[in-house]
């Protein structure tokens, strides 16, 4: 005989970072929170990722878990001073003081694995009930809920469902929501290079526009706690898989870090940026809410990957306890379509804002000889330098919708 479905009023597919802040800011609103999670309880994820968590996020988390912003603050790194050069010569610096104690600091930065590890700690202490290696392969909503099917053949019902299982979402295309938008053309190195504790560096965010020694491709460097990540961007022609492995990653990286720093290599991917943002950000019963990578897709300069997808998932919590919180069908419906809506703005918003950053970096002529004649004057013209600093990461204005939600 067929068992029936374990019951939760709300289920969260996914134990990535999303899919963690979904459960917590359940939590702080009172409801409990489940977790269906494909993979081990103590798996390894690799690459250092969304390093760059911004305040709003931290304030996000200070709400939902009062010790968590300042436990992430505590354990990652803000760097002071950034530059900016053009074809090896400085064309903007700003060192900033460092943060006020006491008080959340405008950016942390550390790999997302130690911000997962944190966020784990949170939800155990929240109560949250995980469920791992629970892949689901099978979800299927109605008016009144939704059934969610694993892999192993368990099934699950819920009144709600909150999304957060990845930039391939399974759960997304179960339920027949697609994604829309494109793929950037150029391709990137991302490499995470452990400290050198024998050769330290000065911990500062460098961007160089045509490096000299790296074939005047552009190169980003990112200190995060115990390493460096460093972007290439590679020429029209250039072959990723040379660029990213072997002998052919250790050639550039020495020619632009001290020597040391090519045998601490950690991790090195190959990326051409997806920028899509699902057509609904939930099904059309309104009972499966889409939040992070299962909703969206942004190139990383800027980061807006982690840091919209932490406001989705606070905002997915909220819509769902009002829902939750009503006997009027309507007020449940609306309370998911302001969801859905809100966050949908905010993703466009970024997948644009991702897109301006895109576009600075691979301009045509006319943009390459604007950038030219920006980095002549900008020794005399401190304006036209910090748009050199700034332009690599679109515009710096929040999403309209990234509301603090109060509760
Ligand atoms: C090179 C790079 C640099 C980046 N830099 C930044 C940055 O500086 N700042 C920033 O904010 N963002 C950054 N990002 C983006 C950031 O890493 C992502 O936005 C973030 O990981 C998305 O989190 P998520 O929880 O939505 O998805 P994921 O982290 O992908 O988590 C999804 C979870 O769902 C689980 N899952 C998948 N399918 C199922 C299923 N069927 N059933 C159950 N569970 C399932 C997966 O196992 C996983 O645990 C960067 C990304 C890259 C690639």
């Amino acid at each position: 005989m067929n068992r029936p479905p374990s019951h939760r009023p709300v289920i969260v597919v996914g134990a990535g970072p999303v899919g963690m802040s979904a459960a917590l800011s359940l939590r702080a609103l009172g409801r409990p929170a489940t977790v269906l999670e494909a993979g081990e309880p103590d798996r390894l994820r690799p690459g250092s990722r969304a390093i760059f968590v911004h305040r709003a996020t931290l304030e996000v988390f200070e709400r939902s878990s009062p010790d968590l912003a300042r436990e992430l603050a505590a354990h990652g790194l803000v760097w002071q001073t950034k530059r900016t050069l053009y074809a090896g010569r400085q064309v903007f610096a700003r060192t900033y003081p460092p943060p006020e104690a006491g008080t959340l600091p405008h950016f942390t930065s550390l790999p997302q694995v130690e911000t997962e590890r944190h966020l784990l700690r949170a939800c155990k202490a929240a109560g949250v009930e995980f469920v791992w290696n629970a892949e689901v392969s099978r979800a299927c909503s109605d008016p009144a809920g939704v059934e969610l099917t694993t892999m192993t053949g368990e099934r699950w019902s819920a009144d709600y469902v909150i999304a957060a299982d990845g930039s391939r979402s399974p759960v997304r295309k179960a339920v027949g929501v697609a994604m829309a938008g494109s793929r950037s053309d150029g391709w990137y190195v991302v490499v995470d290079v452990l400290d050198d504790p024998a050769d330290p560096l000065p911990a500062e965010r460098v961007f160089h526009y045509a490096h000299p020694a790296a074939g005047s491709r552009n190169v980003l460097f990112v200190p995060f706690a115990g390493g460096w990540r460093v972007d290439l961007q590679l020429h029209d022609g250039d072959d990723p898989e040379d660029l990213s492995g072997g002998d052919g990653l250790r050639r550039w990286l020495r020619a632009v870090m001290p020597s040391g720093y090519a045998d601490r290599i950690a991790w090195a991917s190959t990326y051409q940026f997806l920028q899509v943002v699902a057509d609904d950000l939930a099904d059309r019963h309104r009972r499966v809410l889409f939040t992070g990578e299962a909703a969206h897709l942004f190139a990383p300069f800027g980061a807006r990957g982690l840091n919209s997808g932490v406001p989705d998932a606070d905002a997915a919590a909220t819509a769902v306890h009002i829902a939750l919180s009503t006997r009027r069908p309507a007020r449940a419906r609306a309370a998911v379509e302001d969801f859905s809506m809100t966050r949908r703005r905010a993703a466009l918003f970024n997948r644009d804002a991702a897109g301006t950053a895109l576009a600075h970096l691979r301009p045509d002529a006319a943009g390459r000889a604007r950038l030219a004649e920006a980095a002549r004057r900008a020794a005399h013209d401190d304006r036209l330098g910090h748009w050199l600093d700034t332009a690599p990461y679109g515009p710096r204005e929040l999403p309209p919708g990234n509301t603090i939600y109060k509760y």
